[in-house]
């Protein structure tokens, strides 16, 4: 989708005004890249009118680039379909119970841990998880699985079928234990079915929970819209979770269900650990989705896990152009700290392009380390040292290859280049940046 939609954009430089011939140009193209992206037709086809509406009225605009305004129409534009604003979650209640739905493999286990850690750590709450899958044995066992990872206690009874009882227990233990959130994992099926319906209907109505949440897995594209409807028409839920949205992002389903079921999406679930789970932002998710990568929370997410005095060197040392590999070695020591390579990566700004032919994984560190622990001092302060022989003598020493070597240095290459970007000038530049 991005890659679409970046071309679609493109129509647009060069030209001297927002005409109707090159709006309707662009737009198809927006509009094509949409439906690619699994978004249904009458969603995409109202999106594209609305923003053509909107880009033809503000003809006047003169002193924008008509390719920047274009770009903040179609994000802003989507962003509103998306929801326009974050929604929060409702934690009254004493205790909050919280009611997972969806279909079986959406993530539900998964997010049901991801949801607890990060309710005990931002908000300070503590949560009980409930293991009301009761058909597949492994599944109470995964629950436990997850608990014990993130130090939350999971309430199961193994012996017991019915999962209204498990839930109202549950809640009880919850009050006499001082758990002031319980949430409530439950089972699913492949494919909808009325047993499932009326089961999670069921312990919906016994438990009235203050929040019901639907499970997605986004990958699902255009089925994932009409699992929402189902189980909305039945649970009339509170929001949805988009899960597995991570890296290189189909932003399909987040543009869609929305407008199917007029339900906000509230987290978005963006790797398996524990900790890959985000508000959903839909103003970023524009962003990401028009390949702006999300900076916002990248910059956050830093903010939380840098050591702000390193930061602050490394920054004199990139203002000063003298970043050099000492300083990426301590960088991939704080993004390791930071979450999977992956996730970050997908979150920088045209880099989703620029590094898709280098497999990312987080092994992919050890040869990195490794290559940069067999330079000689020179070398890491001063790459472009590095000729011929010198590669040869780094590729023998870390057991790597001189082609590893050579990518090393494009991708250090790359990175200062970006790091200078975000640094002086800001959002100008990236914007700059971006229509190039
Ligand atoms: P459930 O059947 O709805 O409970 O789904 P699970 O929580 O068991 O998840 C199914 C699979 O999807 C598991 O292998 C999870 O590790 C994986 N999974 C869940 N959420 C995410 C996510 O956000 N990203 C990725 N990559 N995998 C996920
Ligand atoms: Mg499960």
């Amino acid at each position: 989708l991005t890659e679409k939609l970046d071309k679609a954009l493109h129509v647009l430089k060069g030209h001297g005004s927002i005409t109707e011939v090159n709006v309707a140009e662009t737009l198809k193209e927006v509009r094509r890249a949409l439906l690619d992206a699994d978004v249904n037709f009458k969603t995409a086809k109202e999106f594209t009118n609305t923003v053509k509406e909107k880009a033809l009225g503000q003809n006047v605009l003169t002193t924008l680039q008509p390719g920047q305004l274009m770009v903040k129409l179609v994000k802003d534009e989507l962003a509103d379909l998306m929801g326009g604003e974050t929604a929060g979650i409702n934690l009254s209640g004493a205790p909050t119970v919280i009611l997972m739905s969806g279909l079986q493999g959406s993530g539900k286990t998964t997010f049901s841990g991801k949801l607890a850690n990060y309710l005990k750590t931002k908000k300070t709450k503590k949560p009980l998880l409930v293991a009301c899958d009761i058909y597949r044995p492994a599944a109470i066992n995964q629950l436990h699985v997850v608990g014990d990872q993130i130090g939350v206690e999971v309430y199961s009874e193994p012996d017991n079928k019915n999962p209204v009882d498990i839930a109202q227990k549950a809640i009880a233990y919850a009050k006499q234990n001082g758990f002031n959130v319980v949430i409530v994992d439950t089972a699913g099926r492949l494919a909808i079915d009325e047993a499932m319906m009326t089961e999670i209907a069921n312990v919906h109505k016994a438990i009235n929970p203050q929040e019901t949440l639907f499970v997605v897995d986004a990958m699902t594209g255009q089925d994932a819209v009409n699992t929402a409807k189902a189980f909305n028409d039945r649970l009339n839920f509170d929001g949805v979770v988009l899960t597995k949205l991570d890296g290189d992002t189909r932003g399909g389903a987040a543009i869609s269900i929305k407008s199917v079921v007029d339900k906000p999406i509230k987290f978005i679930g963006t790797g398996e650990k524990m900790d890959a789970i985000d508000v959903f932002h839909p103003a970023r998710m524009a962003d990401r989705i028009l390949g702006m990568g999300d900076v916002v929370s990248l910059v956050e997410r830093a903010q939380e896990q840098f050591d702000e005095e390193e930061a602050r060197k490394i920054q004199k040392k990139i203002a000063k152009n003298q970043f050099g590999f000492d300083d990426f070695l301590s960088q991939i020591q704080q993004v390791k700290k930071m979450g999977s390579m992956k996730d970050l990566v997908g979150m920088i700004p045209g880099a989703g392009k620029a590094l898709k032919d280098v497999d990312i994984d987080d092994d992919a560190f050890k040869g990195i380390e490794a290559i940069i622990h067999s330079m000689t001092p020179t070398e890491r302060t001063q790459p472009s040292v590095i000729n011929g022989s010198r590669k040869k003598r780094i590729a023998k020493g870390s057991g790597t290859s001189v082609q590893q070597v050579n990518q090393l240095l494009k991708q250090f290459n790359q990175m200062s280049k970006m790091m200078k970007m975000m640094q002086g000038g800001g959002g100008k530049k990236m914007m700059q940046m971006m229509g190039n």
